[in-house]
């Protein structure tokens, strides 16, 4: 099984109708079905070009988005359920990265829940009513609390991307559920704001979460090949576990390392890993078992 942690493709929604296929960007949803399994899709609104609008701006992408992927079902289709994951059906998983388009009503998260929402990070870089970001800090606010109890009940996997390092270690211990941070690398090979260090990959392993590593450039080091994306994953097995280090490119949300720009070419990662003497089994986790196994967790039914 191959899955992928985050794409930002969702985006291309704004100007075009149909994800389905995009030869000018990273991926879509043909190619996910012709080289994955699976992949997270998330919708980001930017919390500071859309502050007035931010629940309409992500409503009508989450609805774009969901309309688009129903019309395509021979390519893949929504999970909803863990049932699902045996079926041996191509999946997107549909959420959102960054709660901002949330009001206190929580009302609003079932809707969408019921739709077909599957996971959530409480803030991206800034701060927000729930949480601190990486780019300003901050803790999780009493509502972010709350919001977190919501998701564990519903079934919405939390992702931890974006979120500052207090936030990250309150969401560890406030979380009844394991919960991934989708997109991100290892700060001790590469010092960036939102990469985790050794501490917060052994918390993450500790929760039973799952570490994404990305194939952004500016995350990765200076001028990065598939050689770093793999010392990247290497580093965060030795820190995790082999059980909690997925993928999360971070496709059409960042400049990717060249040879790895686009879904077609994620099978380089996995021969590459084979020449540094990875076993197959190891090399399958990674690849998208332990996703599995999370998903396995979360998901109700
Ligand atoms: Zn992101």
């Amino acid at each position: 099984m191959i899955i992928d942690g985050h794409w930002d493709t969702a985006l291309f929604l704004r100007e075009q109708s149909s994800i389905l296929n995009l030869p000018q960007a990273h991926a879509d949803l043909k190619r996910l079905n012709q080289h994955l399994d699976g992949a997270f899709l998330a919708i980001f609104i930017h919390p500071g070009r859309y502050a007035d609008n931010q629940s309409q701006q992500f409503a009508s992408l989450f609805w774009a988005l969901l309309t688009d992927v129903m019309e395509h079902q021979s390519f893949c289709r929504i999970l909803r359920s863990k049932q699902q994951l045996k079926c041996g059906q191509k999946f997107v998983i549909l959420g959102a990265e960054g709660c901002g388009f949330l009001s206190n009503d929580y009302a609003v998260l079932q809707h969408y829940y019921q739709a077909g929402l599957r996971f959530v990070g409480l803030t991206w870089n800034y701060r927000n009513q729930f949480a601190g970001g990486a780019s300003e800090g901050g803790n999780i606010s009493l509502q972010g609390q709350k919001l977190i109890e919501y998701c564990n009940q519903l079934g919405i996997l939390l992702d931890g991307a974006h979120l500052s390092e207090e936030s990250f270690y309150q969401l560890a211990d406030l979380s009844q559920q394991p919960f991934m941070v989708s997109h991100t690398a290892c700060d001790a090979l590469f010092s960036h704001k939102r990469n985790l260090d050794d501490a917060q990959l052994k918390k993450l392993a500790a929760c039973n979460g799952v570490v994404g590593i990305c194939l952004a450039v500016d995350f990765l080091g200076p001028s990065p090949g598939i050689n770093t994306v793999c010392e990247h994953i290497e580093h965060a097995v030795e820190q995790a576990g082999i059980e909690h280090v997925g993928i999360g490119s971070d496709f059409d949300g960042a400049k990717i390392v060249k040879e790895l720009a686009g879904a077609e070419y994620l099978t380089r990662i996995w021969q590459q890993l084979a020449d540094r003497g990875w076993s197959d089994q190891d090399i399958a986790k990674v690849a998208g078992g332990n996703y599995i196994q999370l998903l396995e967790r979360v998901l109700k039914e």
